[in-house]
């Protein structure tokens, strides 16, 4: 019997559950609101413990302790939701289940699932972005999710406000003017006084967004010289808004980098390619690699 990965892609308004193959073919799916861990936790083993798993992967929001020597491993640090601060996520779920568990944060989780996939197949190297409630980076390098110190928080990265913005300061509590705080959904509709989605006909709206959010690929790109860049989530859904980011970041790089895939930005910049699915897709993998770790053979 081929074993069963569980996958579960834990956001703060959602869970993201589901059961599937290691070809990543999902079998079954469950999504329910995040509440507390006392409330969410119990929910999600109830979905995750008849299903015959052999492993679990999760991606999760974050910012999260991903290093296996550390005493804090797969506990939250710090999340939007308070009751979440300080959860062990990873003992919670793999005490729960009896089963290896695989973490990494949610963006990780996407970038990778994007590779195995989805848009940036047969990279080595690439990044995910996603612009949405927040805004996340998730990197690949060499095939693997890229950790570092902690994880990548490109989110937070520091962008040049431009001059008649009238969002002063962003809406990022930690930083005045970062990428999240100037560019996510919520920056938007602070900065127009709609959500994002009712502004699609306001041309100024797109073209300081599309700045934004090149000055941060600008910078992503010099640092990790990645294959591909893909930018997903809920902002994203405007389809003006790649095309705009693309001709933006072109401008800014100025010229100055001869690498081949710049050549064509309309494939180097790119959609996701698994809807939204990349997620927990990643987690899939994620799972299948706790699993192969504990001795499991595909
Ligand atoms: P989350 O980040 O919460 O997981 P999403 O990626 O869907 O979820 O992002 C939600 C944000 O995306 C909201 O701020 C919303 O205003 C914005 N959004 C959703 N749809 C659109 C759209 N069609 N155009 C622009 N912004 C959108
Ligand atoms: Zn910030």
């Amino acid at each position: 019997m081929p074993p069963i990965f569980g996958a579960l892609e834990a956001g703060g308004t959602k869970m993201v559950c589901a059961a599937a193959t290691a070809q990543g073919q999902i079998l079954d799916r469950l999504t329910i609101p995040t509440r507390t861990p006392q409330e969410t936790i119990p929910e999600l083993l109830a979905f995750f413990r008849d299903k015959g798993l052999s492993a679990l992967g999760v991606g999760s929001f974050g910012p999260l302790e991903l290093d296996p020597r550390s005493p804090d491993y797969g506990v939250i640090q710090a999340a939007p939701k308070a009751s979440w601060r300080g959860c062990p996520i990873l003992a919670l779920l793999r005490d729960g289940l009896g089963l290896p568990v695989g973490l990494d944060t949610d963006v990780n989780a996407a970038a990778l699932g994007e590779t195995l996939w989805g848009s940036a197949r047969g990279t080595a190297c690439s990044v995910y972005i996603t612009v949405g409630t927040g805004v996340g980076l998730g990197v690949v390098i060499g095939g693997r999710p890229h950790h570092g110190m902690l994880h990548p928080e490109g989110g937070h990265v520091p962008v040049t406000r431009q001059s008649g913005d009238p969002l002063d300061p962003g809406v990022c509590d930690f930083h005045p003017s970062c990428l999240e705080g100037l560019a996510s959904g919520p920056a938007i509709a602070r900065r127009w006084g709609r959500p994002a989605q009712e502004l699609g006909d306001r041309p100024e709206v797109w073209a300081l967004e599309a700045n934004y959010l090149a000055q941060a690929v600008c910078g992503y790109i010099m640092t990790l010289s990645p294959e591909r860049v893909i930018l997903g989530g809920g902002v994203m859904h405007q389809p003006q808004l790649l095309p705009l980011v693309r001709r933006e970041t072109a401008r800014l790089l100025g010229g100055y980098l001869p690498g081949r895939g710049l050549a064509d930005l309309d494939t180097y910049i790119v959609a996701p390619g698994l809807g939204d699915d990349q997620g927990i897709l990643g987690c899939v993998q994620l799972a299948a690699d706790a699993y192969l770790a504990s001795g499991g053979a595909l």
